[in-house]
């Protein structure tokens, strides 16, 4: 009766889609399927009463089975196997050269180490193109499909870490808020699609003139708004001044018609002040300061008072 169910069990052990092996106390291979010889790249008779040291070896050594990503083998394994009886069971992943992957559960049994791995590539390649298709997603929420800048969603979820980093490290930052002037002019004198393809342009213009650190996004309509990280007001004033300056010299050709057209932009840059300062008093200092720029007739750049707000 024991016997046929040995019998049974081994044959089950033998036709299981999972590999299996069991080494004893001195980590030599007692018995293993074939699915297991060929994680370290052997046949059956060929793994039989090796060490998981040698096995090991032979999958790093051939390229085949297991992969194992290390310049020092005889480091990785002595590592490796220090881990490996410290619990009585162990689970983790495990990538194959062939870029299946296996979830290897190690149970520690009377001094005997059994390995049982299952093949999960179908479940890593889901989780995969799920990741994929989540970054996607993200992407989609977070860009303005007009321009393909950064949208008012993203530039609030950045803001508010922006604002954190800076308080945390007490780091200058800045915030410029740019509105093209008389934008609606734009859009009657050429047509709405020319005024589409002017805040392409735009956003373009912009985003090539700033460093990688700064952040460029688009609020809605004709209004954008960047964060300069590790900037001082000073030097925003200088930079706001420069783009708005070389935006005026720009000619801008639409399609198909190949109209030029010439924009200017007015900007209101305030800087963080400090812990009190939030992504919205940032924003209304600078939203005032651009009100003050319209008011000097447009085409100019004005600095936001500090926080908070005089009068
Ligand atoms: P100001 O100098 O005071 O800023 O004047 P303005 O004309 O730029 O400002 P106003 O707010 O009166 O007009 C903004 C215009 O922007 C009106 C709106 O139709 C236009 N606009 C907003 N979003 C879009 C868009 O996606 N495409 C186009 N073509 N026009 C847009
Ligand atoms: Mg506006
Ligand atoms: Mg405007």
């Amino acid at each position: 009766m024991n016997s046929q169910i040995n019998d049974l069990l081994f044959r089950l052990l033998d036709e299981t889609p999972n590999a299996f092996g069991v080494f004893d106390s001195n980590n030599q291979l007692l018995y293993c399927n074939a699915n297991m010889a060929s994680v370290f790249g052997l046949s059956r008779q060929q793994a039989k009463g090796l060490t998981h040291r040698e096995l090991m070896r032979n999958a790093y050594s051939s390229g085949l089975g297991v992969r194992i990503d290390s310049e020092d083998f005889e480091q990785w394994i002595n590592d490796v196997e220090s881990r490996q009886r410290l619990d009585p069971v162990r689970t983790f992943e495990s990538g194959l050269m062939n870029g299946e992957w296996l979830k290897i559960t190690q149970v520690t049994i009377d001094n005997h180490l059994v390995l049982i791995g299952t093949n999960i590539t179908e479940l890593k390649d889901t989780e995969a193109r799920l990741r994929a298709a989540l970054e996607e997603l993200s992407d989609v929420a977070n860009t303005d499909v007009l321009t393909n800048a950064a949208n008012r969603r993203h530039f609030f979820n950045r803001a508010g870490e922006e604002l954190a980093r800076a308080q945390r490290y007490q780091h200058p930052l800045c915030l410029m808020l740019l509105d093209i002037d008389y934008f609606k002019q734009v859009n009657d004198l050429f047509g709405h699609h020319a005024g589409d393809q002017v805040l392409q342009f735009f956003a373009r213009f912009y985003e090539n003139g700033l460093r990688k650190i700064d952040f460029f996004a688009r609020l809605g309509g004709e209004e954008f708004v960047v964060l300069l990280p590790e900037t001082q007001l000073h030097d925003a004033m200088t930079l706001a001044n420069r783009l708005r300056k070389q935006l005026a010299l720009q000619s801008i050709y639409t399609m198909p018609e190949e109209q030029k057209i010439q924009i200017t932009v007015s900007t209101g840059v305030s800087q963080f002040e400090g812990s009190g300062d939030s992504v919205q008093t940032l924003l209304s200092r600078a939203d005032e300061a651009l009100y003050r720029a319209k008011a000097h007739g447009r085409n100019c750049c004005e600095a936001a008072a500090p926080w908070p707000a005089a009068g």
